[in-house]
């Protein structure tokens, strides 16, 4: 269901007191709001692209940036935390602005962003790439879990990652583990496969009398299925059980998770909940009252022309997941097309977007699934091309190696550094 709803946006900031420095730029100011893999390559190729002549503001909450790809290695106790972590430095030295807050607010008509600590930024174009948040009013109790550590997501990368490292280092021999995943879209669509490979695999050789339940919510495996049920019934085979059709429906204070047909008491509790465009982008949802819709030439947001939305936020195109890759790919896009349009020159008519998701089925074997994705005007969206996809035969050593030269390399991409 797509409902469209009026665009209320913050509204009445004057434009006085902006805490923005009047700009020499040539061109004009663009502020991105959110240093992640959409956000951070947004600004590096701003300034990779239109040097000293485009101001660029990106703010973002935290003080670094943590990566959820390879992040199931660390849970898996096989990568530290700050070999998948990376710093703002690599932007700063090109000339981007980095301002440490939290957005709170978006006035689009005034055409600036109000921070936390009340303090305004002004703006020619807006780039969003807030990522998702949680619906968790959903499902009664996850909230109250997920706060007091009975529970834990690890669906953004940092502390919940490191806590479900511990977690799974604190259970008891012949315990058990949930991962309870939701229906799609979420982000990753591999990524809970992914994770319950690593930690079967984990348990196998540190708990090997301790079971992992996986309850999807999903019909099926939702990425890469053939080659993830090969990895179930084989690799880990009598450690790991998997159950489609699962809906988390509640979780008891004690930490019994509620599903349609079962009450499981589990060790660890990962509970992965279902998700929505970040906060901030909020007032500009229109597809499902989940997503923000694009325009794909631009990626301005169908409701607030001038405002344009890259990442996980966005609804995505037919056969496009929530990636890394894609949020870096579609921030290039967004990058020249800002350019341009503040040049007031024609965009590209006809954009490509590529995308690779490599996933870890033990700590040394992966696999990959590739797709692109090129402007199709006539339903003026992101379309396949047909052929142009690949999927692995197999998981295997090679495919490993490539997955962390992937990571490496889209981080230098994003963060230049
Ligand atoms: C376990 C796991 C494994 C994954 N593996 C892969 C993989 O192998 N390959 C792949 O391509 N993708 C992978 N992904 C998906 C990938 O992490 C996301 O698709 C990607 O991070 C999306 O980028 P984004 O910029 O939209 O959001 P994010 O990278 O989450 O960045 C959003 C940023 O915005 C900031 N922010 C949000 N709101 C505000 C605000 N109001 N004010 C200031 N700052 C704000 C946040 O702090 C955050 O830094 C994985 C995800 C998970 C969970």
């Amino acid at each position: 269901m797509i409902s469209r709803r009026p665009l209320m946006l913050a509204g009445g900031l004057a434009l006085a007191g902006c805490a923005s420095t009047p700009s020499q730029a040539s061109l004009g100011r663009v502020v991105v709001v959110g240093g992640g893999f959409g956000g951070a390559t947004a600004a590096r190729h701003l300034k990779l692209g239109g040097g000293e002549s485009v101001d660029v503001t990106l703010v973002e909450r935290d003080a670094g940036f943590v990566s959820c790809p390879m992040s199931n290695l660390v849970v898996a106790g096989e990568r530290e935390l700050a070999s998948i972590s990376r710093g703002y430095a690599g932007l700063e030295r090109l000339g981007v602005k980095r301002v440490r807050g939290e957005v709170t607010g978006i006035d689009a008509a005034a055409k600036t962003v109000r921070l936390a600590d009340g303090s305004r930024l002004a703006w020619d174009r807006l780039v969003l790439a807030p990522g998702i948040d949680f619906m968790l009013d959903d499902i009664p109790g996850l909230a109250a879990a997920l706060d007091s550590g009975r529970a834990v997501h690890a669906w953004k990368a940092g502390a919940q990652t490191l806590l479900l490292r511990r977690q799974l280092e604190a259970l008891p021999e012949g315990g058990v583990v949930l991962i309870s995943i939701p229906k799609s879209p979420y982000r990753c669509p591999p990524g809970p496969y992914e994770r319950a490979c690593l930690i079967a695999s984990w348990l196998r050789r540190a708990r090997p009398r301790a079971k992992l339940l996986v309850l999807d919510a999903n019909p099926e495996i939702q990425s890469k299925r053939v080659l993830f049920e090969r990895a179930f019934a084989q690799a880990h085979a009598g450690v790991l059980e998997y159950r489609p059709n699962s809906e988390l429906q509640q979780v008891m204070p004690d930490g019994l998770a509620r599903f349609e047909f079962e009450d499981v008491k589990a060790d660890v509790l990962n509970l992965i909940p279902p998700q929505r465009a970040g906060d901030v982008a909020r007032e500009l949802v229109n597809v499902n009252r989940r997503w923000v819709g694009v325009d794909w030439l631009t990626m301005q947001a169908q409701a607030a022309p001038g405002v344009h939305v890259v990442g996980d936020a966005i609804f995505s195109a037919p056969a496009s997941p929530k990636s890394a890759h894609l949020a870096n790919q579609q921030a290039r896009l967004v990058a020249a097309a800002v350019l341009q349009l503040l040049k007031g020159e024609p965009v590209n008519p006809a954009p490509v977007l590529m995308n690779t998701c490599y996933s870890f089925v033990t700590p040394t074997e992966a696999m990959h699934i590739s797709s692109t994705n090129r402007y199709d005007a006539a339903e003026k969206t992101m379309k396949p091309v047909p052929g142009a996809g690949s999927l692995s035969t197999a998981a295997n050593a090679q495919e490993a190696q490539l997955a962390q030269a992937w990571a490496e390399n889209i981080w230098a991409d994003s963060f230049g550094s």
